[in-house]
């Protein structure tokens, strides 16, 4: 590796910029699953990976896979990645950088072989955006790709399985997509999209947990009546009870290390100026990096809306719409990042992601570690997410450090894998 890493990094920033091109919208960047421009997405970054001889191919439902082989033949592989879909109106990082860095990383090795080898993946969906599920590229590799899954349609009326096959696919070679068991494990860039690293001062954080996540709906129940004739002491304001929970929700969260609690909807029923409303919907997304702890203050969450519905005599309901649980980075892949991102002469700074990646679903099957880089501003789909390149200099040192490191660890080498 050369010491000098401002380079590179510049082609890494060039090249997001690039992809970011390939876009089903004229002057944005949109590429949901298996569109159009997703070909030239493809096209492009296959160029990079065959330039420094990696065999690269496209399975069966889109991810996009170059492998650089081993010292030796038979070795087991490591995985780098993200994934290359992107929201509509998007910015050009978003899971994109991490499958550029990885690239970025074999090509740093100058030909060198390791004791393992690495296969980049770019993954061909993680934002659910076309089908309104998410991971259905990383659900692949863990082997969770069911009938249901590829039976769903988007807005066209047009099938998981109809568009795999559109992309010039074969539907019924997506077990071939699965992960073998010379899998060592799973290593993923991917931007914060958030403020933390920011408000910290820190280029790189090390994620030690993708955050378990509730959604519920709570439907408070009152009387709609009169606004004017109804004496206040005498109303059952179902709005009033679902704005004083909404409060006691924040509150909470505020008070509750690591709990981030959001009220994002509500609508107020019959809905009119001059009518006291008689229900009141109001939706809870509630996340931690434990379960304990996110468990915990959900159950009081519903004891206080139970308390607060009780006492203006209103009732109130719920239901669970979404439940998952907190997923753990692997702790040994989590030490060897500490000490890479140390070695790039950074903080190794311990944080949980509040968002979904791909790793969380390859860590179901293998030992999965991400690395966040500082994003500016904290803002992320959008056009104006953007990196550092110092940032993106830093992650391509520490990167080829944690290679280095895992190239020399006979504990990673004997690793046997659960895949
Ligand atoms: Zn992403």
């Amino acid at each position: 590796m050369n010491g000098n890493l401002a380079k590179p990094a510049e082609a890494v920033i060039a090249r997001c910029r690039k992809l970011a091109s390939f876009s089903e919208d004229a002057g944005g960047t949109h590429r949901t699953f298996l569109s159009p421009p997703m070909h030239d997405c493809h096209r492009e970054v296959s160029s990079w990976m065959k330039a420094r001889g990696m065999n690269v191919s496209v399975d069966a439902v889109g991810n996009l896979r170059g492998f650089y082989s081993a010292a030796a033949s038979g070795a087991p592989r490591l995985l780098i990645g993200s994934h290359l879909d992107t929201v509509p109106n998007a910015g050009a990082f978003d899971g994109i950088l991490g499958v550029v860095l990885a690239v970025g990383l074999v090509e740093l090795l100058e030909g060198m072989r390791l004791p393992f080898g690495i296969e980049v993946v770019g993954f061909s969906e993680e934002e659910g955006v076309r089908f309104g599920v998410p991971f259905i590229g990383s659900r692949a590799l863990v082997d969770r790709v069911d009938e249901e899954l590829l039976g769903r349609k988007d807005e066209h009326g047009i099938s998981v399985r109809k568009a795999i096959q559109d992309f010039g696919l074969n539907p019924s070679e997506i077990s071939k997509a699965a992960l073998n068991d010379d899998v060592l494990g799973y290593i993923e860039f991917h931007i914060e999209q958030g403020p933390v690293l920011e408000s910290l001062g820190w280029p790189l954080g090390v994620v030690e947990a993708i955050v378990g996540q509730n959604r519920l709906e709570f439907t408070f129940s009152g009387q709609s009546n009169h606004a004017g004739t109804t004496p206040m002491k005498l109303r059952h304001d179902a709005l009033a009870a679902a704005a004083e929970w909404i409060v006691a929700v924040e509150t909470l969260a505020r008070r509750t290390a690591g709990i981030v609690a959001t009220v994002g909807f509500v609508e107020a029923k019959p809905g009119a100026m001059n009518v006291i409303a008689g229900e009141a919907r109001a939706t809870l997304d509630i996340r931690h990096a434990s379960d304990g702890a996110r468990t915990e203050a959900l159950d009081e969450l519903i004891r206080l809306a139970e308390s607060i519905a009780a006492r203006r005599g209103v009732t109130v309901k719920w239901r669970t719409l979404l439940a998952q649980r907190a997923v753990a980075m692997d702790p040994f892949l989590t030490e060897q990042i500490d000490h890479a991102v140390q070695k790039a002469g950074c903080e190794p700074h311990r944080m949980a992601s509040g968002a979904g990646h791909d790793a969380m679903v390859l860590a179901e099957k293998i030992p999965a570690a991400m690395i966040f880089l500082r994003t500016p501003g904290g803002i992320s789909h959008d056009p104006a997410e953007s990196v550092h390149l110092d940032d993106v200099a830093k992650a391509l040192e520490c990167g080829h450090h944690l290679l280095t490191q895992l190239a020399a660890s006979q504990e990673f080498l004997g690793r046997t894998c659960r895949a």
